[in-house]
């Protein structure tokens, strides 16, 4: 089916195929050979290697804070407040401490903030942070890429082991929400303020500089499943990329699809990372749907498949889905640091004490 590619009309009505009318008839499908197109420059890739950048940095500034704080000096400007992106749960947290009291919390602030700018690019541009911002989203993919370039193909579970897997990463989220929507405000301020949650970055940090066996083993493994499976953390375990498919079903823009100048060629289906049936459906209403655009590059027919917000009205390209998701997000971001609310307030010689005694200190669950 690569005969669309070619510029003879004969092969473009090949192509296109025939379709059966509702009384039986059997009629050939065109297309306007102008539309039919190539790939475009994939935007999503500069992106995500932006992101994984940024991520690098704080990863680096983060270990020098830390190392200073194990010499015994620390400063305050050293440590990243962007390293808070990793503790999801104290966002949470934060997050609900925030709408029970309106009050913002100056332990984690910028993990707050990244939290809300997260969530408002899910609930607006569908699940667009797994695929265009997540660093182990990029690592994913780029880990299945090459899996396919190592074994010919991609494997796909059974839907009888799939459905089942699957389901797991709503139950983690499930238990996630429960635990933290049975807190009441004091227990969540006492929370926030601890000890623990001031160097959960720390301890982060320590875990993996210290790294067990066991958990080398646990991530040799995800990495193994990932070069087999497209996506594998992600479609099977992470509750957060779970969260974020759910807030973007209630927003209006989708993948949606023009029946009438489809030619059921099925390249989006194929290209999809997460496996949607995407040549069947008008519009993919799916919690997994991250906003990669593979289908729309794969669809040889320009403007069939689109991200828009209805059906009929023009659909955004990848560079103006980009403009948009890096405004929402660097928009959130820039308005807490000129508000000067991105910084924590932990001074140096707290940090100093607490480090000290790092050892000691549990979440006390
Ligand atoms: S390929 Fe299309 S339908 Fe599949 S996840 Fe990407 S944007 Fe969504
Ligand atoms: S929407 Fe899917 S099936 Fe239809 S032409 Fe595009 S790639 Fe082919």
């Amino acid at each position: 089916m690569d005969a669309y590619r070619t510029k003879s009309s004969e092969t473009i009505r090949e192509a296109v195929g025939t379709a059966r009318l509702k009384d039986g008839r059997t009629v050939r499908r065109l297309v306007d050979k102008s539309l039919l197109r190539g790939r475009g420059p994939d935007i999503r890739g500069y992106v995500q290697m932006l992101f994984l950048f940024i991520t690098l940095w704080i990863g680096v500034d983060f270990y020098l804070f830390v190392g200073g704080l194990e010499r015994g000096v620390a400063s305050a400007t050293a440590r990243p407040p962007g390293v808070e992106s990793f503790l999801p749960i104290s966002a949470l947290m934060s997050f609900r401490y925030f709408i029970l009291t309106g009050i913002l919390n100056h332990v984690h602030p910028s993990g707050f903030f990244i939290f809300v700018a997260i969530l408002l690019v899910s609930t607006l541009m569908k699940k667009g942070f797994c695929s265009w911002i997540c660093p182990v989203g990029y690592i994913s993919e780029s880990l299945f890429e090459l899996g396919a370039k190592m074994f010919g193909r991609n494997f796909r579970l059974p839907r009888v082991i799939d459905v089942p897997l699957r389901s797991l990463k709503y139950l983690l989220l499930a238990f996630f929400l429960v635990a933290v929507s049975a807190l009441s405000v004091d227990e969540l301020r006492s929370f926030i303020y601890s000890d623990y949650n001031k160097v959960a970055d720390i301890k982060m940090y320590l875990f993996f500089a210290h790294i067990s066996t066991a958990a080398i083993l646990v991530i040799g493994a995800l990495v193994v499943l990932s070069l087999l499976y497209k996506n594998f953390w992600c479609r099977y375990a992470c509750p957060y990329g779970t969260l974020l498919g759910i807030t973007s079903l209630i927003g209006p823009m989708k993948i949606r699809r023009v029946e009438q100048t489809c030619i059921d060629c099925g390249k989006c289906a194929d290209a999809c990372p997460s496996l949607l049936p995407v040549d069947k459906l008008d519009a993919v209403n799916s919690p997994e749907c991250i906003a990669c655009y593979s289908c729309v590059e794969a669809c040889p027919v320009k403007h069939t498949l689109n991200m828009s917000m209805a059906s009929g009205r023009k659909g955004l390209s990848q560079k103006q889905y980009a403009l948009l998701l890096l405004g929402v997000y660097f928009g959130i971001v820039g308005v807490a640091m000129i508000a000067g609310l991105w910084q924590n307030s932990l001074s140096p010689h707290e940090y100093l004490e607490l480090f000290r005694n790092i050892g000691s200190i549990s979440h006390g669950f």
